[in-house]
Formats: C-alpha cells, structure tokens, sequence
C-alpha cells in the first residue's frame, strides 16, 4: 500500500495502475470501522484481481458548521492504515486541508433539490461541503466506481445527483448499512457516547424498525411517526432534527406509502449527533 499526502505523490502512484484494470474509490474521513471496511471489501470485489482500490481520509472541513465536531472529530491514521494495508488496499490517499483548499481556493459546488431538506436544513452548508470535496476527490483519483454507504443516505443521493449531472463516467455504488450486533449503525461518532448512552442510542434503530413496520401494515405515517419521534424523546434524545417518511430516491417527503420510501431519522443524544435510515416498502 501506498500512502500519498500530496497530488503530484498521488498521480505518480496511479499512473502505473490506469489502464491495468478498475479502479475503485472509497472516501472516507478515516476513524475506521466495518461499515468503512464492507465498503472497501465491495471495492476489491469490485475490481476483480487485476484492479486497485483506493481509500481517501480526509476529515473535510467545509462539511462541518461552526458549532460541529471538526476539532473533536476522532483521527486515528495509524490504527486505520493497518486495517487498509490487511485489507489489501493499494492506495491510501491523506491530503492535508491546505492540499484539499489551498490559498485562494473559491469554488463551490452546490446540489439543489435533494440537498436542501432533512440533513441539508438541520446543517446549512453540509452538502455543499460533501458536494465539494466528492467533486475533487472523484477528479483527483478518477475512478471507475466509487462506493458510500446508506447509513448517509441523503449524502448518497447527492452524490448520485452530482455525478449523473456532472456528466462524471463514475459508477456510484450504495452499500447496505453496516450495524452492531444489537442494531446500532456503526459510525466514527458512536466513540462520542458515554456507555448510558450507547445503551439509549439503541432508541433510535428501534423507533424507526418500528415505525417502518406500521408503516407497512397500513398504519397512519403521521402516528408512526409521531410515536418514533414520543420513542426517542423517552429515551433522553433532543433536539430531533427529523423523522421523515421519504421517496426513496427523490427523498420528497411522504404522507402516504404507495412507492418505495426511506424512513430517516436524526437526532442529538447528548453532545453526539447521530442518523439512521430504513427502507419502507409497500407490500
Ligand atoms: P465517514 O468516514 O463517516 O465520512 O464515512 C465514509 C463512508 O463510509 C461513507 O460513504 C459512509 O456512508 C460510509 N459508512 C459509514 N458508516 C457506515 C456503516 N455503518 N455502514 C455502511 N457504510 C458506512
């Protein structure tokens, strides 16, 4: 595995391996855990042996607000390089913010529509930091297929959004979220909770497993909803930003389920922001 910090490092390194079969991305912001690793196993199937997987860490600024947790964020470089090199990774791609944005750095890259509501409301100016950097870590590797997990289902979405709008000749794979043995999404920000609260975080698959069960029995989405939302509150969660019914692929919101929706959730525990998402199928 080689580990790269700068763009002409970078481009040195792929030179050899363009044209030598797929190349596949996996963008991270590192604090690796399963769901990072399912992601970058995807890639290596991906690209069959005579491919290469590369693997981005890079904690993006531009996504974080002013009152978010860019400082408190987990970094753990050197657990997560062990785990790519075992994992048979080829490229560990680690720009420095002032390599990402240097001096004079002024474009933005905005995705209208699906990036406005849930996530997009509750952080302003999220998306376009997601949409950004996606964009120049999509032109600085150029890959054949790019995989990101549905535990940040609307990020997905944009993203899908933005390559399909961009003209990019990128395949965007969507993996299945990967959770803990009692249902807790892995995330970087689950080392934020105290062990009261890893406990109480258990609320929020479970309020949306069974929201989505209603929903799919024919119960009225706004009750299940509003229990899901009675569910989380009980079990010490505030502010919910959201617990939505959504189009799958549109994430327009939903009253009734009559076409494939995803049931999202956000809400604080504590100091720690966490999400989750459901499919919801109609019978
Ligand atoms: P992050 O490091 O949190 O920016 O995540 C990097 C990529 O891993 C994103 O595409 C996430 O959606 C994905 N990811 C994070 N957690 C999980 C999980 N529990 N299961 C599947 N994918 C995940």
């Amino acid at each position: 595995m080689q580990t790269l910090y700068d763009l002409p490092g970078l481009r040195a390194a792929l030179e050899p391996m363009r044209g030598a079969g797929k190349l596949a991305l996996v963008p991270t912001m590192g604090a690796l855990h399963d769901g990072h690793m399912a992601l970058v196993e995807e890639a290596r199937r991906r690209v069959g042996p005579g491919g290469h997987v590369a693997v981005s860490i890079f904690v993006n600024p531009r996504q974080f607000g002013p009152n978010e947790d860019l400082a408190a964020y987990p970094r753990r470089e050197a657990a997560d390089a062990r785990m790519l090199l075992a994992a048979g990774v080829d490229i560990l791609w680690m720009p420095t913010a002032a390599v990402m944005y240097p001096a004079g750095f002024a474009t933005n890259i905005a995705v209208g529509g699906i990036s406005q509501g849930l996530d997009g409301a509750a952080r302003p100016g999220h998306f376009d930091g997601v949409a950004t950097v996606v964009t120049k870590l999509l032109n600085q590797v150029r890959p054949d297929v790019a995989i990101f997990g549905e535990k940040d289902y609307q990020q997905l979405a944009v993203i899908r959004r933005l390559v399909a709008d961009l003209d990019m000749a990128i395949e965007i794979v969507g993996m299945p979220t990967q959770r803990a043995q009692d249902g807790l999404a892995l995330s970087s920000r689950n080392a934020y909770l105290t062990d009261e609260e890893r406990k109480a975080a258990l609320a929020l698959p479970r309020a949306l497993g069974e929201a989505a069960r209603q929903i799919e029995k024919g119960a009225s989405v706004e009750a299940a909803l509003a229990k899901a939302v009675a569910t989380l509150a009980n079990h010490g969660f505030g502010p919910i930003d959201y617990v939505t019914l959504c189009d799958a692929a549109t994430l327009e919101p939903m009253t009734v389920l009559d076409r494939p929706a995803r049931l999202l959730g956000a809400a604080k525990l504590g100091t720690t922001r966490l999400i989750d998402n459901i499919a919801v199928d109609p019978a």
